[in-house]
């Protein structure tokens, strides 16, 4: 940015270049490159800010510009730093940023974490945004993570350097020289710049009371935002799965998240497992088959035992080339946990392995235990198949896969099947019939 002095005191500040701008816009959103971040990039109101000696972003998807760099970058660089922006807030950098807490010197180590977050889908898809350049690996962590583990690694990294410094007697020392933070705005870490208006205390969700103070002038409420993120997220999963313009797997991820929340696989699949359950032992069976101990003590009368039979399962693990085994076998365990935990004795449970063909079926004490062979292709009807064809016939089946797979057409006839999809892609990839419960298992 050091060219701008060579025009310093020779002109009138200019005015901005809206054509340009707009121009940016254009470029951002044009059909083979970010497309379906339009309703963002059209949201934010301009704001003109000399001598700001950039570009950024508020809370209130505010954007706010020198006019300067209107006219130094060029139509590219201009709308490779607005998707870079639009990236800080719909992903509620700000946001996130507040409810770590973070304030004072760790602004610069979140600000650094969230450009990195941005940076290296933007990267990869060739984009070059002026005034930023973290990426993730100069933050010594792997790309595709999330900016939270980027500012815990920096964290770490800084702690061990005072504390080695304190060990040396360099108590009083400077700090370490830090990388330059990356100035984006309160978009980006939350912490609110002098160009910025008074925020209103709609942000934090002030429970103070009282009528709340509308968005300053030309801002986004809360809710505004949260409409235009989901706008965003619906319009990117459409662009995916049309193949239209760079869609990396890192926003896809987010859109996911953002439409179908997360929950924990566990309790979801806990939950599937219970009830199903509950519905196969729920039909309550007054059998006469054991008498019931208070039939001694009414001696004429045979009280009816109720009688609650155990459910058979069977666990149909998917063994294709597709599957990762360990993930498979910390799932199984996990499964395992989860029936025991519903009340099911260890020797109730049988697993199958499953790819094109059924290959190993074993009754399990643990679930650790269970030999997993396989590889090639996938037909989860065979396994499921196999497993009403045991006996005791299953009356609940747990399929574990990816969802690349043959499923049979129909829904099996008295039998509770819950599919648990595995994988950390895009959902969209992952199919299962509409007859099954389905639990998403996002990682193991
Ligand atoms: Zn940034």
């Amino acid at each position: 940015m050091t060219d701008g002095a060579e025009r310093a005191g020779t002109a009138e500040p200019r005015p901005m270049d809206a054509r340009k701008l707009a121009a940016a816009r254009l470029w951002a959103t044009a059909p083979h490159r970010f497309p379906y971040l339009a309703s963002a990039l059209f949201a934010l109101p301009v704001q003109e800010v000399p001598g700001l000696g950039g570009v950024q972003v508020d809370e209130r998807w505010r954007l706010y510009v020198d006019p300067d760099v209107t006219h130094r970058w060029t139509v590219e660089e201009l709308g490779s730093l607005l998707v870079h922006h639009v990236g800080h807030l719909v992903r509620d950098h700000s946001g996130r940023a507040h409810s770590l807490g973070i304030t004072g010197a760790a602004q610069a180590r979140w600000a650094r974490a969230a450009d990195a977050e941005i940076n290296d889908d933007l990267a990869d898809a060739g984009l070059k945004v002026p005034g930023t350049s973290v990426l993730p690996e100069d933050l010594g962590c792997e790309r595709n993570r999330l900016a939270e583990e980027y500012f815990h690694a920096e964290s770490k990294i800084e702690a061990e350097s005072e504390s080695e410094s304190e060990a040396k007697g360099e108590g009083e020392s400077e700090p370490k020289s830090e990388p330059p933070a990356p100035e984006c705005g309160s978009g980006a870490h939350g912490q609110r710049g002098p160009h910025e208006p008074p925020d209103d205390p709609e942000r934090d969700g002030s429970d103070e009371g009282g009528p709340r103070p509308r968005p300053p002038e030309g801002g986004l409420s809360q809710h505004e935002g949260d409409l235009v993120r989901a706008q965003v997220a619906g319009a990117l999963r459409e662009a995916a799965r049309a193949g239209i313009g760079v869609v990396p797997a890192a926003w896809q991820r987010w859109a996911s998240d953002l439409l179908e929340p997360r929950v924990d696989w566990r309790r979801a699949l806990g939950a599937e497992i219970r009830r199903s359950i509950q519905s196969v032992t729920g039909a309550v069976d007054y059998s006469y088959r054991r008498p019931s101990r208070r039939a001694s003590v009414s001696r004429n009368v045979v009280l009816p035992a109720l009688h609650r039979p155990v459910p058979e399962v069977a666990v149909v693990c998917d063994t294709s080339g597709s599957m990762d085994d360990d993930d498979m076998g910390r799932i199984l365990v996990e499964v395992e946990g989860i029936l025991q935990g519903a009340g099911l004795r260890r020797t109730g449970i049988t697993v199958l392995s499953v790819d094109a063909e059924v290959h190993a079926v074993s009754r399990i004490s643990r679930a650790a235990q269970a030999a997993l062979v396989g590889g090639g292709g996938t037909d989860m009807a065979k396994g499921i198949a196999a497993a009403l064809d045991l006996r005791p016939r299953a009356s609940i089946v747990v399929v574990l896969t990816d969802g690349q797979t043959t499923w049979p057409t129909e829904a099996p006839r008295n039998v509770r099947v819950v599919i648990g999809l595995i994988g950390a892609g895009p959902r969209e990839a992952r199919a299962a019939p509409a007859w099954a419960r389905v639990v998403h298992i996002d990682g193991a």
